[in-house]
């Protein structure tokens, strides 16, 4: 309840609550997306070359037991089961469409809108990345807040973000790497945070960019959950144990290894129920991994991710509740020191705080106030005052013939008759001389204004 109002603060350090939230965070390819809908259990994520993830998505999984009667249910349930096993084959995406009336995802900025179809939840996170991102190529710290409500879920909220990259391609901007990494720093800095760090297993831990970087705010591995994808592609005789046993980079949380779906298996349709299947095999049969395997694999990922976070939860509600408390009543009583709420509509309330004010302005002015003071004169009063008082009493201290000599009067006299002896001042003389004198009342003048 508490992301939905938070969301359009964009969640990063702006945000004045820090919410408890797994953050996932690894490099470009290591699995980020995989991991996520392997614990969800449905495709639903934007696939493709490049950086697909553009903006945080906040994705919150709710579990919710069918409330159709157990029965119908049981049959639907079946049913897809059939379905799904049957697309396998077909390898048609179209088929995915059987929808679930059990499983529906809805977003933040679409309320009410239920989605079934787990396609269209991708299109719909596609085109909201591009309705705020524009072109192909922006970033945007704005997240995407999704909720999917399954009975196959485990309630838990996780925010996926844009994976770590080096090199621009094509249009992206040059410091796409910065971007990137100081928006994934705004997520995983903050202490309540729990980082969920995506490291290929083929290649070296040490190496890892999403352990790198949490390191930077979680150097003692206090609040970060290793995840080891790939697994399956490990050069033979080699495994992780090693890390699992905490002897490489220790992490309080430990690691969790699992194995998604290939790029082969995506492009034939394998479903994830298929590939949660293989993968809990894998573990099964492997020399490494048979006696620890109900350790490893996505569904005990998701449990202890649900686990953690909610003990997480439970650790720092009382602190967040205390905050939001404080606030609260900070910004409640800055509301009551606003004045009573209005019920009209924003432009005649508006009209009628203009009208009031312009009554009372003319009131001050014709002396209507109900206040009258006795200390200083005030409004209308004072106006009349510095225009009356102030303003003639500069004016009268100019002495017209102060700086103009007889002798000066003369020769403008001459110099403006030309040959022809003058009896009166012409015209021409006397603007000349008023100019001068009129030009000295712009000092008293300015002074009345700015009084
Ligand atoms: P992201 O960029 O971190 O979201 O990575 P993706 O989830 O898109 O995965 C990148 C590629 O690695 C995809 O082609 C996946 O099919 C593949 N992949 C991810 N995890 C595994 C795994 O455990 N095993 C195998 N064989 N391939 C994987
Ligand atoms: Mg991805």
């Amino acid at each position: 309840k508490l992301q939905d109002p938070l969301a359009p603060l964009g969640g990063g350090s702006q945000s004045p609550i820090d919410l408890p939230q797994i953050t996932v965070v690894g490099s470009q390819s290591s699995g980020k997306s995989s991991v996520l809908e392997n614990v969800v259990g449905r495709d639903f994520l934007p696939r493709g070359t490049g950086i697909v993830t553009r903006r945080p998505l906040v994705l919150q999984l709710i579990n919710k037991r069918s409330t159709n009667s157990e029965k119908s249910s049981k049959q639907k349930q079946d049913l897809l089961d059939l379905n799904t096993s049957e697309n396998q084959n077909d390898g048609s995406v179209s088929n995915q469409k059987e929808d679930n009336v059990d499983e529906w995802g809805e977003f933040l900025h679409l309320p009410g809108k239920k989605f079934y179809n787990f396609n269209e939840i991708r299109e719909e996170i596609e085109a909201e990345t591009e309705r705020t991102t524009g072109n192909n190529a922006g970033l945007s710290p704005v997240p995407i807040n999704l909720r999917i409500y399954s009975p196959h879920v485990l309630t838990l909220t996780l925010v996926d973000l844009p994976g770590l990259t080096k090199v621009p391609v094509g249009d992206q901007p040059p410091d796409i790497e910065k971007q990137i990494k100081s928006m994934i720093l705004t997520y995983i800095s903050k202490p309540n945070a729990i980082i969920l760090s995506v490291n290929p297993a083929n290649a070296d831990l040490a190496n890892s960019d999403g352990l790198k970087l949490a390191k930077e705010v979680d150097p003692e591995g206090k609040r970060t959950i290793g995840v080891l994808t790939k697994v399956d592609l490990m050069d033979r005789g080699t495994d992780v144990v090693d890390i699992l046993a905490g002897r490489v980079i220790p992490l309080r949380y430990g690691y969790v290894p699992v194995i998604n779906r290939g790029q082969k298996d995506i492009e034939n349709h394998k479903t994830i129920r298929a590939a949660l299947a293989d993968e809990a095999k894998f573990f099964e049969n492997h020399p490494s991994y048979s006696t620890k395997a109900q350790y490893c694999g996505t569904p005990y990922l998701a449990k202890k991710l649900n686990v953690i976070l909610l003990s997480h939860i439970r650790a720092t509600l009382p602190d967040i509740r205390a905050k939001i408390d404080t606030a609260l009543k900070k910004y409640q009583n800055e509301l009551v020191s606003l004045g009573p709420e209005t019920i009209d509509s924003p432009s005649s309330t508006v009209l009628s705080v203009i009208t009031d004010f312009c009554n009372d302005y003319n009131g001050v002015l014709d002396g209507h106030t109900k206040d009258i003071s006795s200390n200083e004169l005030s409004g209308g009063a004072r106006i009349s005052f510095v225009f009356h008082e102030v303003f003639k009493n500069g004016v009268y201290a100019l002495d017209p013939f102060d700086r103009i000599k007889d002798a000066d009067i003369r020769t403008i006299m001459y110099n403006s008759s030309g040959s022809s002896p003058s009896l009166f001042v012409g015209t021409a003389a006397f603007e000349v001389l008023v100019k001068q004198q009129i030009k000295r009342f712009e000092d008293p003048s300015l002074r009345c204004i700015t009084l």
